[in-house]
């Protein structure tokens, strides 16, 4: 299927064509109408599949740039893969003027991720010990936050941030939108999934 047939602003559609993305992936077309309609989702894909897009349209199809607030939260395992959603967030909004996307990872140092947040954004995208350490130092403020996307949820779980993870979900308002990606489901995800999310569709592409 193609973008244009999707129910999405019109510079966003603009951009992709200018992108040169014309039809949709498979995951991109079983999880954009769901992420479309607000409903918590849950999508089973891999590096590859074009889930970045599937989330970042949604995202940004719902952001209000005029509200200068942090109004969506995306979780990482990586800095490498938060590096790249970042990349590809800004690259499908660069229809949008004035959007605001910021990276905070872990081994990078906390002066300039806290400058920056002072001048304020619209998207962070982020590891959860990073995330977990500007929530206790009170640089971070996550109550504006409408969508959290949870990225290669099976991989953050793996590599032992579960209870960061927890720790954000406490700080994020109970009426959100959380789109969890995976490539593998376990019992640790699905007990997630339970937890936080509310009727949650799922796809598999
Ligand atoms: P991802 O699986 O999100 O890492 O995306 C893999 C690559 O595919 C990225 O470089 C995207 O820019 C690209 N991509 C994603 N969706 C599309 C699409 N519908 N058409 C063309 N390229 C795409």
């Amino acid at each position: 299927a193609k973008f244009d047939t999707l129910a999405l602003k019109t510079d966003l559609l603009e951009n992709l064509q200018t992108l040169g993305y014309h039809s949709m992936t498979p995951i991109q077309a079983k999880s954009i109408p769901h992420i479309l309609k607000g409903v918590d989702v849950i999508a089973q894909g891999q590096t590859g599949s074009g889930k970045t897009a599937a989330f970042a349209l949604g995202l940004l199809n719902k952001l209000q740039v005029k509200k200068f607030r942090i109004q969506t939260l995306v979780l990482c395992p990586t800095r490498e893969l938060a590096d790249q959603v970042s990349n590809e967030i800004r690259k499908l909004a660069r229809s949008i003027h004035n959007i605001k996307v910021l990276t905070l990872c872990g081994g990078m140092p906390f002066g300039p991720q806290v400058g920056s947040l002072e001048h304020g954004a619209h998207i962070i995208v982020g590891t959860p010990g990073r995330i977990v350490d500007h929530i206790s130092r009170g640089t971070l403020d996550l109550s504006n936050v409408d969508t959290l996307v949870l990225d290669e949820a099976d991989r953050m779980l793996e590599m032992g941030f579960q209870d960061s993870l927890e720790e954000v979900l406490a700080e994020i308002p109970k009426q959100k939108q959380t789109l969890m990606f995976s490539a593998t489901f376990s019992p640790q995800i699905e007990s997630i999934a339970q937890r936080y999310m509310v009727k949650p569709a799922m796809v598999e592409a």
